[in-house]
């Protein structure tokens, strides 16, 4: 069985983006409006040296009631089920609480987390990376999955904890 990655932050962070650059496909859905993935979403990154499985899920919102919910319990099934867990953020919203309280999310589960850094495309990399090193996360990588930059040294961080 490959190991499972699990790609996790707030709606809009570009997890789909990341997802599609993995697995090279247009499978999951990438929109403009947050909150679009619901369920957990499957695919294979063959990419790296190994291959392994990625979960995209529904964000994580802190508001957790409804169709909300139910996102939150498939992350959380997706946390459970994965070696890793790849904390998506937005480098431009800069860090906030619901970032925090997912990191306390995946650190309960005890699962080695790698922090993505996502959008770093055309703004201040080392300013954003600064503010993000407060959350403590020793893999802290810049990425911007839209132009697939990052990627790679995402991988490297990745594997080696599968
Ligand atoms: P998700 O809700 O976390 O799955 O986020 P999506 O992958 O659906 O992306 C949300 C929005 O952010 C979309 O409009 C993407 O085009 C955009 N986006 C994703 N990655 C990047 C990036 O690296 N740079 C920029 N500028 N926008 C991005
Ligand atoms: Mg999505």
């Amino acid at each position: 069985m490959l190991p499972v990655v699990a790609l996790v932050g707030r709606p809009n962070v570009g997890k789909s983006t990341l997802f599609n650059v993995l697995t090279r496909s247009r499978d999951a859905l990438v929109a403009d409006l947050p909150g679009v993935t619901r369920d957990r979403h499957y695919g294979v990154c063959r990419s790296g040296a190994r291959p392994f499985v990625v979960v995209d899920t529904g964000g994580l919102t802190g508001e957790e009631q409804g169709l909300d919910a139910l996102t939150a319990q498939q992350v959380r099934l997706a946390i459970a089920e994965s070696s890793v867990a790849v904390l998506v953020v937005d480098a431009r919203d800069g860090l906030l609480p619901q970032d925090r309280a997912i990191l306390d999310e995946l650190r309960r589960s005890g699962k080695p987390v790698v922090l993505a850094v996502n959008k770093i495309d055309g703004i201040d990399e080392h300013a954003a990376l600064a503010e993000f090193a407060a959350f403590g996360v020793a893999a802290t990588l810049p990425l911007a999955a839209a132009h697939a930059r990052g990627v790679d040294a995402l991988l490297a961080a990745v594997l080696p904890l599968l």
